[in-house]
């Protein structure tokens, strides 16, 4: 190069007017404000490695960082802001070198980690993302400083195909890659240097009591990247699941496993103790399955992580569900209702007293309708007790108890111990008894209002539920409020969506009225991990006790006369807002299927 370029904000900024991603304004605002943002970033980013022990990571705040933090609008499209992905992309444009989002569930370990040590990675932020014919693809964070690339070839001969990646990109990989496999690779050597007989299982055999120390460095450093990992990509559930002879960690994101680590079966069993330590558990006791939790703060949020452990035949298995309060707790608008739905939601929970009933199968989000529901009315004003089985997330507004069969608390008991402590709004995690069935109807009578799960597929089959646990039907009809069915659809991705029409044998499936419907799918892409879904959004069935209703539930039990009442009087079944949801673009064909 003869005039030696450097990204700098100026440079950058130059990129984006001449792409017409921002105009004059937008340049003027980043040359303004660019000096105290990079200030105040590197503040941030220095407080934030600190606490993970990595210093050295690249210290330098970036101009597309900068530039980015101030959300700009887009010039070519207002609705969009300009992030450091789109920034990035429009450097390697100007400079001519292939961008690239890096997914890390796609990238092979081995490839990232053997090629370059950890130092040199976190120093120069390069990393190898590909390896092809002897040509190694690597992904760099500043197309101008290439002394690393010109350092590799030289003397470690390699032969290097260069793309250009966001910086956070490439340090989440550097952290979160380097981090484990480092950790995990320090503690197997470890654990292998302090036995003698160089035959690992052998070892472990004859020595079982003997175990790398759950207070290991290493071994706290690779459970604390899993974790950070797993919530950065909003996993719901991260399993750890020994294997004959390896272990395998997987994460659950929108309702799918997906496979991203491997770790050395001499490992497990220390990372298993390190994770039941964190959470409470005996350690010792490894015959028995185990619960037991985990409160920690991820980027300043307080998470709450529910730790279960299971003995199977080769090993203890953990998995870690993690409840993200943000999940968790959503404004009732985020949940998914349509506006005429969510009307009748606040009528059913802005009630004095009575009984609210979610129904739906395990990981439906009745959890989430509910805690969400409890929220919105929370004040200092309402005392809320809840009971739940066990307890889901710890929030402090709420009174939680946990039911504790074993020792004889139960949701029935627990029930009418509670009612003795003034509350004004109960939520029972689940009915299905008849003690607790009276219990909440007896609640509700005395002037509470009182929510409940049950375990049916739609809202007027749970009317026959109650009565088959013995609640007459005038009792359901002075008690229940409403019931609400619900599932949870995989929402389309919005980076990959395209749009399709319906086969005639897929018409007809649905029984839908006309000829040709226009549909939508996710063609799979970077920012969905090629599965055309991001997120999940709930599909409801509102079941409103009006007056027909009642007249119905009082003299029979029939769940086809209700539900034939129901529809007459505007309830949009599963199915139908479901499909309702299809035709919205929101969600496929294949998940109306999938659920109903
Ligand atoms: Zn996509």
């Amino acid at each position: 190069m003869t005039d030696k370029k450097a990204l700098t904000i100026e440079y950058v900024t130059g990129i984006l007017k001449k792409k017409k991603l921002i105009g004059e304004a937008g340049e003027k605002e980043i040359l303004i404000k660019g000096d105290v943002q990079r200030a105040r970033l590197k503040k941030t980013q220095e407080s934030f490695y600190s606490t993970k022990r990595l210093h050295s990571i690249a210290e330098t705040v970036s101009p597309a960082e900068v530039i980015a933090s101030l959300n700009l609008p887009l010039l070519t499209d207002a609705k969009k802001t300009l992030t450091e992905d789109v920034i990035t992309e429009a450097i390697a444009e100007e400079v001519g070198l292939p961008y690239r989002k890096i997914d890390p569930l796609k990238l092979n370990l081995d490839i990232v980690t053997s090629h370059i040590p950890r130092p040199f990675a976190q120093r120069y932020l390069v990393v190898p993302i590909e390896e092809k014919g002897g040509i190694i693809t690597l992904a760099v964070a500043d197309p101008f400083n290439l002394e690393a690339v010109e350092n590799l070839k030289s003397t470690r001969k390699m032969k290097l195909s260069l793309v250009l990646s966001s910086k956070s990109d490439i340090l989440k990989i550097v952290r979160e890659f380097y981090g484990f496999r480092y950790s995990v690779g320090a503690a197997e050597k470890e654990f292998s240097s302090s036995s003698e007989l160089g035959n690992l299982e052998q070892y472990v055999r004859l020595k079982g009591a003997v175990e790398l120390d759950a207070t290991d460095q290493h071994i706290v450093n690779a459970v604390e990247y899993l974790l950070h990992y797993a919530y950065d990509q909003k996993a719901s559930d991260i399993h750890i699941e020994p294997k004959r002879d390896r272990s395998l960690v997987r994460l659950r994101i929108d309702g799918v496993l997906h496979y991203i680590h491997t770790v050395p079966k001499a490992v497990h069993p220390s990372i298993i103790s390190r994770v039941k330590m964190l959470s409470r558990m005996d350690i010792a006791e490894k015959r028995k399955p185990q619960d037991g939790r985990i409160k920690t703060v991820f980027r300043d949020k307080e998470i709450e992580l529910r730790v279960s452990t299971l003995p199977t035949a080769f090993g203890e298995k953990v998995v870690i569900r993690i409840f993200d309060p943000e999940v968790l707790f959503q404004d009732l608008s985020g949940l998914g209702f349509f506006p005429g739905e969510l009307e009748l939601f606040n009528s059913f929970i802005k009630k004095t007293y009575g009984i609210v009933l979610v129904t739906g199968p395990t990981g439906s989000g009745k959890t989430t309708t509910l805690y969400s529901a409890m929220k919105s009315i929370s004040s200092p004003e309402v005392n809320i007790v809840t009971i739940e089985d066990p307890i889901e997330m710890v929030v402090e507004e709420f009174n939680q108890v946990g039911v504790q069969p074993q020792i004889g608390v139960d949701f029935a008991n627990s029930l009418r111990t509670i009612l003795r402590q003034d509350p004004d709004i109960i939520m029972v995690g689940e009915i299905r008894d008849k003690e607790t069935a009276d219990n909440a109807v007896q609640a509700a009578l005395t002037g509470h209002l009182v929510f409940s799960t049950l375990h049916t597929n739609d809202a007027p089959s749970s009317v026959t539920r109650l009565m088959d646990l013995g609640v007459p039907g005038f009792l359901i009809n002075s008690t229940v409020v409403g019931i609400i069915a619900q599932r949870l659809l995989r929402k389309i991705c919005s980076h990959c969506r395209k749009m399709r029409t319906l086969r005639p044998e897929e018409v007809e499936n649905l029984k839908l009225k006309e000829k040709e419907y226009k549909v939508y799918y996710g063609e799979g892409c970077i920012e969905c991990r090629g599965t055309g879904y991001k997120g999940r959004t709930g599909a409801f069935e509102i079941l409103d006790f009006s007056d027909k209703i009642k007249a119905i539930v009082s003299r029979t039990s029939d769940s086809t006369l209700i539900l034939k009442t129901a529809r007459a009087e505007g309830m949009a079944t599963l199915r139908e807002s479901a499909i309702k949801k299809m035709l919205m673009g929101i969600t496929t064909y294949e998940e109306v299927i999938s659920i109903t």
